[in-house]
């Protein structure tokens, strides 16, 4: 624990220090990997100064124009994400592409257990060098968690990497913030008895665009297979997205731990981006993300300043006890605060 706050505050002090000047915007942009980490730090920070320079430094790389691939990856703890990243991740810097992986925790209560924490999980692709791996902050700042993400990936798309894997741990809503920031959503899945396909969430079937059914080697090949052939049947079942191809979208098997069938699957997420890059939906999605991210920040900003305004504060405070005690109803006393508000300049 002294060794990681001792650490934070070395992360702190650099960033305290950070300008935002052109060599730090060229750093960035030629794929410096000590100032992208910075860069990160920065934006993973809360405080106003901080956030300042964030923005400063995201909207002047944002001129770049570069784009990658981004990538979602979900799954729950032990099904192999960490395995999968590293094959996956070897296989396409092999080809020469630049890969970044990013993780994204939600979790507040998890400490520091991050599932990329360990980068020696990742040991070959953490030395790579056409490869960066940033874990998961290790202080669990509550809330933010979309925003750094979000700015994160622009930093690493900057920087110039090729694709940005994203990943995350399958609990709740993060696999959907996250599908909302990606162009294509991987979910790896276990070898599983029949009756534990029930276990998989609708609504993550819903935003996956490959299912792969990770193990499939030795003793669980052939259950992995049945297992892939249930969802399969399960995907047919459950919707047609009326701009994908319709064999869209798949489950597959693969072996992370033996490498078998990860081309296959670069080789469908090509011919699903192909396709939709061809029939303006690529486009279309990424415009959608653009003016989400923006609307997110303005009701951020608002809701900052409500919070900083003193005589909404004081007028909320009063009027909580009004509704406590009932002298006042809920809806009568928000819409007093509404009116008041529209009287604020
Ligand atoms: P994560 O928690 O999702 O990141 O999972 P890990 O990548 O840490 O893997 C959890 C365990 O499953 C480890 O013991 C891995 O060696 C094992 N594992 C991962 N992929 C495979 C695979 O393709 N086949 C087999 N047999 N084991 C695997």
């Amino acid at each position: 624990m002294a060794g990681r706050s001792f650490a934070c505050r070395e992360k702190r002090s650099e960033i305290n220090r950070m300008e935002i000047d052109q060599s730090t915007i060229d750093a960035v942009l030629a794929g410096n990997r000590r100032i992208l980490a910075r860069a990160i730090t920065l934006v993973e920070s809360t405080r106003a100064d901080h956030r300042e320079k964030a923005v400063q430094l995201i909207d002047a790389v944002a001129q770049s124009n570069r784009a990658a691939l981004r990538i979602g990856l979900s799954g729950t703890p032990g099904v192999g994400k960490s395995t999968f990243t590293e094959s996956f991740g070897m296989m396409l810097v092999e080809q020469g592409l630049k890969v970044a992986v990013l993780a994204v925790d939600p979790s507040s209560k998890r400490s520091g257990g991050s599932i990329l924490g360990d980068k020696t999980r990742m040991d070959r692709l953490s030395r790579h060098a056409n490869a960066f791996i940033r874990p998961s902050p290790s202080s669990a700042a509550l809330g933010g968690v979309a925003r750094r993400t979000r700015e994160a990936i622009a930093l690493c798309e900057a920087a110039g990497f090729d694709i940005v894997l994203v990943e995350t741990v399958g609990v709740g809503q993060s696999e959907v913030m996250v599908a909302d920031m990606t162009d294509l959503f991987l979910l790896l899945l276990a070898p599983a008895g029949g009756d534990e396909l029930q276990g998989v969430k609708r609504g993550i079937m819903e935003i996956a665009d490959l299912i792969l059914i990770n193990k499939a080697d030795g003793e669980l090949k052939s259950q992995a297979m049945r297992t892939c052939a249930d969802y399969a049947g399960a995907l047919r079942l459950l919707r047609k997205r009326e701009q994908d191809p319709k064999e869209f979208p798949k489950a597959m098997t693969v072996s992370a731990l033996e490498e078998d069938g990860l081309d296959q699957v670069w080789s469908e997420i090509e011919t699903l981006m192909g396709w939709r890059r061809e029939h303006g939906h690529f486009d279309a999605n990424r415009k959608r993300q653009s003016e989400v991210w923006f609307e997110d920040e303005v009701r951020r900003g608002v809701l900052a300043q409500l919070e900083q305004d003193e005589t909404l504060q004081n007028l909320q405070e009063k009027l909580r006890k009004q509704v406590a005690n009932g002298a006042l109803s809920p809806d009568g006393a928000a819409a007093e605060v509404l009116r008041v508000l529209k009287t604020l300049k």
